[in-house]
């Protein structure tokens, strides 16, 4: 039962996401609203927001962060290196370490299939 409640909030969040997308140009207002709905969904669930999800979206203000346009994504030396992403209508960053690790993570198995796909 919970595993099937699960799932279907699985299938919401990503449904909302791909709403947010679609009308983000015309009413980034209504991308916002969606994206607040999903992430609301994956805590009444208890599931964590899926990765590739999660780096779209400010958790602050939720808007969705589409690169070049409302976000700015650069990476960091110091101390260790890092991603950030920087909200540019509310200001709020968020830092993605890169650990060096023998296996892949999954940030950069995301990158990997971000370059593949340019
Ligand atoms: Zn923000």
């Amino acid at each position: 039962m919970k595993s099937a409640a699960k799932q279907i909030a699985r299938q919401r969040i990503q449904l909302l996401f791909q709403q947010a997308k679609t009308v983000y140009r015309d009413n980034p207002q209504l991308s916002s609203r969606y994206v607040a709905t999903a992430r609301k969904i994956a805590m009444a669930a208890r599931i964590p927001l899926p990765t590739v999800h999660k780096r779209q979206a400010c958790k602050n203000c939720n808007t969705l962060l589409v690169q070049g346009e409302n976000c700015r994504v650069r990476i960091r030396q110091k101390r260790e290196p890092h991603v950030v992403i920087t909200c540019l209508s509310c200001g709020c960053k968020t830092r993605i370490p890169l650990k060096k690790k023998r296996e892949k993570t999954k940030l950069e198995r995301d990158n990997y299939q971000n370059e593949t796909s340019c």
